[in-house]
This record gives C-alpha cells, sequence and structure tokens, in this order.
C-alpha cells in the first residue's frame, strides 16, 4: 500500500464547500471554472497587443459583451501581478472569472500601488482564498468585491497625507420628467447625513427617499441624536477603521464616545438584546451568517440559536445575526446550525446530510482583527518610510542651501575684498 500519494491528511479536513472532492455536484462545477479560466489564458493577448481589437476578435468567438471581455483580460494581467494567488488559482481553480473581475475593479483605485504594496494585498488574498475549515462556504462575487474594496480603501494611507476634502458642491438637473439633486461633500459628512437619513425613515417607517423629501420639505422633524457606530483596534497603530453601512477605511472617523467592545458582557435578563450586546454580534458576524447571504448584520435580526423560551441565553455564545428571511427558515425549522462561542464559526446542518461552515467576517470576528493588524503593520510601515523619506530629503535640502548660502556669503565677501582693494586710499572722512 502506497501512502506517497495520497495529499497531508490536513489538507483532506480544509477545503471550501464549492471544491468540495466528494460532492459531484461541486466537482463539476469546479471543472467548469478551470475549463473557463484555461479558455481566458488561451486568449490572454500579449500585453503590447491592441486590446480593442483583440476584445472584438473575442466578441465573435465568445458571444459575450466586449466590455466584460476587457474586464476579464484586465482580470488576468491583474492576477499575473499577484504571483501567489496565481498560483493558487492555478492550482485549485476557486475563483471563476466574475470573481477575478471582483478583485481587478477595485484595485484599479489605487494610484499604482507599490511592490510592497501588492506583496501585501497578495498576501491578504491567499489568507482569504484558503480554507481553514472543511466545507467552508466560498464566499460570493458581491463578497469578494467588498473584501476588495475594504483592503484598498484601508491601504489608501494617502488620505493621512493630503486635504482631500473637494469644496462642497450642489447641483439640479431634470430632463422633463425626472430630476436629480446631488450633493457633494467630504467623506466625514457624508457618512453622518446618510446615517442621519437612514435613521429618520426607520424611525418614521418609510422609504429612504421619502425620508429625504420629508426632511428637506420640513414635513417631518428630524431625530435629535444620530448614533454612527465605527469598529477600531486601539491597539494597533495605523489600524484601518470599520464604519456601520460604509466598510472599512483608513482613516479614523472623529468620534465622541468610545467603548471597549472587548469586556466580556454579562448574559442579558430578558429576551431582547441589548443594543452593546448587539452591536457585539453585529461587530463580529458583519452579515447574515447563511453562506452565500450578503445582507449587513445590521439589517439582521438576532437569532438565538437555543431559543429563549427553552432556557438560551441572551448573550454573543447564543446569539446569530440573521436577516428577515433566514430568520423566518430557522424558526420554521429549515435551518439548522450550531455555533462555536469562541470564534463565532457557524456550522450549517442541512436535511440531506450535508454540512457547510461559514467564519464571522465582522470588524470583530478573530479573522478580521488579524487582517486589521497586518494592515496596521503594513500602513504604518509605510508612514515611518514616506516620513523617513521626506526626514532625509529635508535633510539633503537643508544641507544643499545652508552650502549655497555659505558659497554666496564667500562670493560676497571675495567680491567685497576685491571692492575694498579698489578703495581709494583717501578716505573722504
Ligand atoms: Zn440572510
Amino acid at each position: 500500500m502506497s501512502t506517497t500519494t495520497r495529499p497531508p491528511t490536513s489538507q483532506h479536513l480544509k477545503f471550501f464547500a464549492h471544491a468540495n472532492p466528494s460532492n459531484p455536484l461541486a466537482q463539476a462545477r469546479a471543472a467548469v471554472r478551470r475549463a473557463d479560466y484555461d479558455c481566458w489564458r488561451q486568449a490572454q493577448p500579449d500585453l503590447d497587443a491592441d486590446i480593442d481589437t483583440v476584445a472584438l476578435s473575442l466578441v465573435n468567438a465568445w458571444g459575450l459583451k466586449e466590455a466584460y471581455i476587457k474586464s476579464g483580460l484586465r482580470a488576468l494581467n491583474r492576477l499575473d501581478s499577484l504571483p501567489k494567488l496565481k498560483q493558487l488559482q492555478e492550482t485549485h481553480y476557486l475563483l471563476d472569472m466574475a470573481g477575478l473581475i471582483a478583485i481587478d475593479g477595485p484595485m484599479q483605485a489605487l494610484a499604482g500601488p507599490d511592490v510592497d504594496t501588492l506583496a501585501l494585498i497578495d498576501d491578504l488574498l491567499v489568507d482569504y482564498f484558503t480554507a481553514d475549515q472543511p466545507h467552508q462556504v466560498f464566499p460570493t462575487v458581491d463578497k469578494i468585491r467588498r473584501r476588495m474594496r475594504d483592503i484598498c480603501r484601508s491601504l489608501d494611507d494617502t488620505i493621512a497625507y493630503r486635504d482631500t476634502r473637494p469644496k462642497d458642491s450642489y447641483a439640479f438637473s431634470s430632463n422633463g420628467t425626472k430630476a436629480w439633486i446631488e450633493l457633494g461633500v467630504d467623506e466625514d459628512t457624508g457618512i453622518k447625513l446618510d446615517a442621519f437619513i437612514r435613521k429618520t425613515a426607520s424611525t418614521h417607517g418609510i422609504s429612504i427617499t421619502d425620508a429625504m423629501k420629508k426632511l428637506l420639505s420640513g414635513e417631518i422633524t428630524p431625530p435629535a441624536t444620530v448614533i454612527l457606530h465605527t469598529y477600531r483596534a486601539t491597539d494597533v497603530e495605523g489600524a484601518p477603521t470599520f464604519i456601520e453601512n460604509h466598510g472599512w477605511r483608513s482613516a479614523p472617523m472623529p468620534h465622541t464616545r468610545i467603548r471597549d467592545l472587548f469586556d466580556d458582557v454579562e448574559p442579558a435578563q430578558g429576551y431582547v438584546c441589548p443594543e452593546v450586546m448587539r452591536k457585539i454580534v453585529e461587530g463580529r458576524d458583519g452579515t447574515c451568517r447563511v453562506g452565500g447571504c450578503n445582507k449587513p448584520a445590521y439589517h439582521s435580526q438576532m437569532d438565538h440559536r437555543h431559543n429563549y423560551s427553552e432556557g438560551g441565553a441572551t448573550h454573543p455564545s447564543n446569539l446569530g445575526s440573521l436577516c428577515q428571511g433566514h430568520h423566518n427558515m430557522k424558526t420554521d425549522g429549515r435551518l439548522h446550525y450550531l455555533i462555536d462561542p469562541y470564534t463565532g464559526d457557524i456550522v450549517w446542518l442541512f436535511d440531506d446530510g450535508t454540512w457547510t461552515i461559514t467564519q464571522p467576517e465582522g470588524p470583530l470576528a478573530p479573522k478580521m482583527q488579524r487582517w486589521a493588524q497586518t494592515v496596521g503593520q503594513h500602513i504604518t510601515n509605510r508612514r515611518t518610510f514616506v516620513r523617513e523619506q521626506a526626514q532625509k530629503l529635508k535633510e539633503e535640502i537643508d544641507e544643499y542651501n545652508a552650502k549655497q548660502k555659505a558659497k554666496a556669503k564667500e562670493k560676497e565677501r571675495k567680491e567685497a575684498e576685491a571692492k575694498g582693494d579698489d578703495l581709494p586710499d583717501d578716505i573722504p572722512f
């Protein structure tokens, strides 16, 4: 009996559910991903080729939209700049073209990322696309795009160096049937106004657009206070900030109150989850916990894994964020899960005997804490580097200026000396 051909056991234990070796449907789909990827690679032109011509010939060959083909080709070029991710992709074919495009899109906003930043993104993505559980649910394209946007916004530390606030703008336009009103403000103000409008909408039970109309026309009174929740590691220098409803970014949000969410909370005395506890669970979960569901946790409901009426505690270890639809399924008995009280990992059990694992992806989730630390370190290192470069440059400039000054003085002195030689001997006083 040979054991050499068998992969290490750990690889058997950890895999994404969509690449499950014992699920024929997953395997069929995995084969499609691989064939599609190989097909795109076969069509990838040289970097100096005319992309427009290539795209048009592929429109004919594949019957796909020109814009999609161009996005796909750009995504392949991007993957070539992320060698570790490329190797992972060409070993397991986990990502389909939509996933690869979702990685490339947000990265286009990064102005010429340096080698270190690219290497960091490469590492972060390999970590993201490496299963550390068996039957782990693979992120949807939406989640991948959001994660990429979070990474890019967290790394855009240029925000710390320049005042990016453009002048506020207001624009009105109409086309005879519809009108558009646009307000342009800096991001901090925009985020606060957005929270204000959303709070008004939920308080009055109306849509966001109705809330805006009624607020601006004075039809309803604005809420007295609006609380905007943000999450930031206080023990990590340069740590990015997570803003509820907006995701991650590099700059901290100005705030009035700080709350430590790592203190252990006591189980609540009742069914209703107190606000702080809710923020802890939302901060851990990020989204509805059902695999493939992207509904944000702060729009979800707090599900008691063990029913409160049956003795289940109102405590994060017994609570999961579920969107309305999935909460209904849980209540109906069509969804079953087990929650790991320490990591927040959820094991979903299905009627056909299969199961999957979803990991929490909110800012308080263990995985995201490590992520914030890595990003924070990179930002701190880069800031130190930029500061050192700036200091060095300043020293060089100072030195140069000092030398020029000394030279000019010396010249002046020599000129004065020369002039002095020419001075007439009879001084007129
Ligand atoms: Zn859901």
